[in-house]
């Protein structure tokens, strides 16, 4: 059976679905929102990311969880995982906030939450001075 090739351009072009209100730039009630971690509160628990695996991981370098994407788990699985969190860190935001907020976070200079924090050496005072 020959495939006329001609027949490519018959095929009817799929019209850009109509907006519904939840695009992200309308804003208001029916605005989709997006799941943000405040890594500068994370303890790196673990707990979203065992829930909604999907979502949040470990960010290896700071152990502090990270939304990997929006559209991994559904809304309840997410809001779950929200629940489990122990210091209220992950939020629902406006997805036109993501990158300020992510600037955000890169300017405080998060310090690995494997390491213990760095404090300066004591000078030993020879105590016969
Ligand atoms: S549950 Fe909260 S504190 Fe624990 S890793 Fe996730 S965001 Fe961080």
């Amino acid at each position: 059976m020959s495939i006329d090739p001609s027949s490519a351009f018959q095929v009817k072009v799929q019209l850009e679905a109509e907006p519904n209100g939840k695009e992200p730039c309308l804003g208001g009630q029916l605005q989709d929102k997006a799941v943000w971690v405040d890594e500068s509160i994370c303890i790196g628990c673990r707990y979203c990311a065992h829930v909604a695996t999907n979502t949040f991981v470990i960010e290896p370098h700071l152990g502090r969880s990270r939304v990997i994407r929006q559209d991994g788990d559904s809304f309840e699985l997410i809001q779950e995982a929200i629940g489990t969190c122990p210091v209220n860190c992950i939020h629902w935001v406006a997805f036109e906030k993501l990158d300020e907020l992510r600037s955000q976070l890169e300017a405080l200079d998060l310090q690995d939450l494997g390491k213990l924090p760095q404090v300066s050496r004591r000078v030993k005072r020879n105590i016969s001075d």
